[in-house]
């Protein structure tokens, strides 16, 4: 598939040099989500290492540049990891502009945090281009705001299964039921069951609203709205695919009145003062 390429505003825009790695998210999956740093970097790179959750259509905006699969799926020993960024670093080293291209953003939950230690490490130059992420931009596109003043003014954003492919034992439910209003968890689909019931656990109510929204930003976009104790069945009755974000909180309920893809339909918004507080969205 070809695509002509957006023209980019008349600008200084950086230069890729040989020998340097820039790290650069990629948005959600919706190409329109790229920043115009990665799309310079599209132009100008000589190869392109990508991961399984890079939309479909950005590559083809670099058809000069050699393309490589670095996909991984969740829960595989990080012995990969540590091949992926030693392979970038061979890259760089034998001169290539090299450009590491991630789903979201590089430095949310997608270990780009670990791949630049390893190329400045090895003493490769590298450059961050931060990128939309699922947690944020998925939402938006679902029409759940991730803050909002009326119901969370706290978000934690938060991932469901650590390295080892468990539920990360790490992490404090408890401190988080209690301390973020909003709720949004990567890669949770698998242990859902036990999240849902550590948050019940730690006082949030079995009725509060959450969104399941898969493959957002995309053309397979699926929301699935539900609540925390019905969550997992609901998921599974539904056979929801990952990717997927999970948001747990009162905002969810704000879809009713945003859900703006379905506006652009034609249908009207289901509630328009879903947190019913029978005023005006913008009163004082
Ligand atoms: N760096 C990425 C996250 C990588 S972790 C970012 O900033 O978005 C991978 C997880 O991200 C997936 O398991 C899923 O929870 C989430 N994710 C990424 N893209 C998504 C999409 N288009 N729709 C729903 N969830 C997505």
């Amino acid at each position: 598939m070809t695509t002509s390429l957006p023209h980019l505003p008349d600008q200084d825009w950086p230069l890729m040099q040989p020998g340097w790695v820039w790290l650069c998210g990629a948005g959600p999956g919706d190409p329109g989500l790229l920043t115009l740093h990665a799309l310079n970097a599209l132009r100008q790179a000589d190869v392109i290492v990508y991961d399984a959750l890079v939309g479909e259509g950005i590559l083809s905006w670099a058809d000069q540049a050699e393309q490589i699969y670095a996909g991984k799926r969740g829960g595989k020993p990080s012995a990969k990891q540590r091949d992926i960024s030693l392979r970038l670093v061979d890259l760089a080293r034998a001169g290539k502009k090299v450009l590491r291209l991630k789903g979201g953003d590089p430095f949310v939950f997608g270990r780009g945090g670990e791949e630049a230690q390893t190329l400045v490490q090895h003493g490769v130059p590298v450059r961050i281009i931060p990128g939309i992420s699922a947690g944020i931009g998925g939402l938006a596109y679902a029409g759940i705001p991730v803050t909002h003043r009326d119901v969370n003014q706290t978000v934690t954003f938060v991932t469901g299964h650590d390295q080892t492919g468990d539920a990360p034992s790490s992490i404090d439910w408890d401190g988080i039921a209690r301390g973020s209003q909003m709720i949004v968890i990567y890669m949770g689909m698998k242990h859902l069951p036990q999240i849902s019931s550590q948050l019940i656990a730690a006082g949030r109510p079995e009725n509060e609203p959450v969104a399941l929204v898969t493959s957002a930003t995309t053309g397979k976009q699926h929301v699935l709205e539900t609540t925390l104790s019905a969550a997992h069945r609901d998921a599974n009755a539904a056979g929801l695919q990952p990717p997927a974000i999970i948001c747990v909180g009162r905002g969810v309920l704000l879809r009713q009145a945003l859900d703006w893809q379905s506006m652009a339909q034609g249908l009207s918004p289901r509630n328009l003062d879903p947190l019913d507080r029978g005023r005006p969205a913008e009163s004082a």
